[in-house]
């Protein structure tokens, strides 16, 4: 997945519930915070606030855990809040060596 992907869907399945999105009016960077400085949290606590507002939240975390999204926040949940739960189930996110 690319990484401004909140403006890109991939399917007609994915890109309806994207299409319902709270993040379409925002900037798709202020959903991929880098590293835990005040400035990124503070984005972190932006995106997941309106994600917490989205009609979408729900089949939007389901997709970011089926597909493994190693970067960004999605669903509400930051890559290392879906790492945890994937690792409850033996699963880990997706790495830049991944092919599928
Ligand atoms: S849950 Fe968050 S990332 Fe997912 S579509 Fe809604 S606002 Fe965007």
């Amino acid at each position: 997945m690319i990484r401004n992907s909140h403006a890109a869907p991939d399917t007609a399945v994915v890109a309806d519930w994207r299409q319902s999105g709270a993040c379409r009016a925002e900037d798709p960077e202020d959903f991929f915070p880098v590293g835990a400085t005040p400035a990124a949290k503070a984005l972190e606590r932006h995106a997941k606030a309106i994600c917490w507002t989205c009609p979408s939240l729900q089949p939007c975390g389901v997709w970011a855990l089926e597909t493994r999204q190693p970067f960004g926040i999605w669903g509400g949940m930051t890559e290392a809040e879906r790492a945890k739960i994937l690792r409850r189930r033996g699963i880990r996110l997706k790495t830049g060596s991944d092919t599928a």
